[in-house]
């Protein structure tokens, strides 16, 4: 598999913030999101074995993996990955772009789905795998970052199509307003969470955090 990283940390963003996880992100990326925090994860890297990346797993005595990028899975190894770490007892939180298929995925009980759907301020909003919308169990969650008013337009036309079970996340893009877009979903009660980056308040905007 190939690696930018791994390292420990509190998980950042979604439902499962500020739980300890061991993080292994991947090195490339099939998308160019304008406002990527992970650019860095375009090029270089460098090549793990699935047992390398295991044993870095259990000596880091984390419940939890954030299996992360770049795009996790574009990588050839990435569903055998998943499925040892389930089979070894741990939970997975696969953070994807919601550019490529989830479906095999959604087979594995302990592996929760972050998924992405690109604003038009990503300039990728028309990567999404459609069909992953409607497979995406109960346990998973979709995630918008807004970034101005034409995002969160966007996000809200789209709530009424999504599977009323899906979990539903907004966040705003680092540097944003946090005020205003909490202020915006209480005013239209929006049946969705308002969440920021926990690990960039505690640490700033560096990598291997
Ligand atoms: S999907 Fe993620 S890693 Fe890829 S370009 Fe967009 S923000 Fe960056």
């Amino acid at each position: 598999m190939l690696i930018t990283e791994t390292f420990k940390s509190l998980q950042g963003e979604g439902p499962f913030i500020g739980i300890p996880m061991f993080f292994v992100r991947t090195n490339r990326c099939n998308l160019r999101c304008a406002w990527c925090d992970s650019t860095y994860t375009f090029y270089g890297g460098h090549e793990v074995s699935i047992d390398d990346l295991m044993d870095q797993v259990n000596t880091s005595h984390c419940d939890w993996v954030c299996f992360t990028g770049g795009e996790p899975l574009l990588q050839r190894e990435a569903l055998d990955f998943v499925r040892k770490l389930s089979e070894s007892g741990k939970k997975i939180l696969i953070e994807t772009s919601g550019s490529l298929p989830v479906k095999d995925y959604t087979a594995i009980r302990n592996a929760f789905i972050d998924m992405d759907i690109k604003t038009p301020s990503s300039k990728e909003e028309s990567s999404l795998y459609q069909d992953n919308l409607f497979i995406l169990r109960k346990q998973d969650y979709v995630k918008f970052v807004i970034s101005d008013e034409a995002d969160y337009d966007y996000a809200k036309r789209m709530l009424p199509g999504l599977p009323e079970t899906l979990q539903i996340v907004m966040q705003p893009a680092w540097g944003k307003d946090l005020k205003w877009l909490a202020e915006k979903v209480l005013s239209d009660n929006l049946p969705v969470r308002v969440l920021t980056q926990l690990h960039k308040i505690i640490w700033g905007e560096v990598p291997g955090v």
